[in-house]
């Protein structure tokens, strides 16, 4: 089947992306995989027609955002992010509106339409920099509550108003799931995603985003390692760094959107042209703009 993909990515001209939470033999097939950010420059610098991004629908989104000249396919367009679904244009308008003249700081995990009335975008890896940027007392944060408890736990003078979302996935690990692992593997390193709740970063010994996690897994001196994020990280860590242990934290680290893409949809997308991800142009450009400004902070 991986065979069948390449020879039809290439006859398409089509670049294949695949976030770090897809399945092992989509991101095995795929010519990129990193997070969502990652993927969407690699989006924007790809000479290929088409993008077939794996993952879900607002990272396929800002593909489309840079790189408006290239169709942009996903292999299960259903494959939504529940957290990203937490927060509507409205609700993100009226957000502001009760808080007038403070910044809006969103989570790139959001759709187009949130980013168009958005100041400034932010990843895990950049939020608490995005936000120490602003140079501003109180800052509007969305959708993730999680995210925004870090960057606040990491800016203690400025006051971070968060919108009450969260990833379903990241939000239901506990302490106690932790304190097990732990128990159980005494000499691995607990790296968790700043998506999980303050009593689990709280726990952690590094907080970090899944491209940091990439890198702190090859450079750390740690051989062993309990990895408190989505399970499909898993395959790319033991790729990145074969001679270390990683433990998954529970089989709950699972998000059921992120599984949906089977490497036979992605072959059918590329057969068939199908799962086309379009972004209304004046939407578009201000989501651009609120991800320009990250990237030029
Ligand atoms: S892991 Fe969480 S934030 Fe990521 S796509 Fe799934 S629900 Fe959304």
């Amino acid at each position: 089947m991986t065979a069948e993909v390449r020879e039809l990515a290439r006859e398409r001209d089509a670049v294949l992306l695949a976030h770090n939470y897809q399945r092992a033999e989509v991101q095995d097939a795929a010519d990129f995989v990193g997070d969502s950010l990652g993927l969407s420059r690699q989006a924007a610098a790809t000479d290929a027609a088409v993008i077939v991004f794996s993952g879900v629908h607002f990272m396929a989104e800002t593909a489309r955002i840079l790189a408006p000249d290239r169709t942009v396919l996903m292999p299960e367009p259903r494959a939504g992010c529940p957290m990203a679904d937490m927060i509507t244009r409205a609700q993100a308008e009226a957000f502001k509106a009760a808080h007038p003249g403070l910044p809006l700081v969103t989570y790139v995990n959001s759709s187009a339409e949130v980013k168009a009335v958005t100041d400034v975008c932010c990843t895990s890896a950049n939020a608490v920099r995005v936000v120490e940027s602003l140079g501003e007392p109180r800052v509007l944060f969305a959708p993730d509550r999680n995210l925004s408890a870090w960057v606040a736990s990491k800016l203690p003078t400025v006051e971070v108003i968060a919108w009450d979302g969260f990833c379903p996935t990241h939000d239901q690990v506990t302490a106690a799931d932790v304190e097990t692992a732990r128990a159980e593997h005494p000499d691995a390193e607990v790296v968790a995603h700043p998506e999980c709740r303050p009593e689990v970063t709280a726990l952690a010994d590094a907080v970090l985003s899944t491209s940091q996690m990439l890198a702190h897994a090859a450079e750390s001196p740690a051989r062993e390692f309990i990895v408190v994020t989505e399970e499909g990280l898993l395959h790319s860590l033991r790729k990145a760094a074969p001679d270390k242990v990683f433990h998954n934290l529970t089989s709950r680290m699972l998000c059921p959107n992120m599984k949906l893409t089977t490497l036979e949809k992605v072959r059918d997308c590329l057969r068939d042209g199908t799962g086309e991800v379009t972004v209304p142009e004046d939407v578009r450009v201000a989501a651009l703009a609120s991800v320009e400004r990250m990237v030029a902070l």
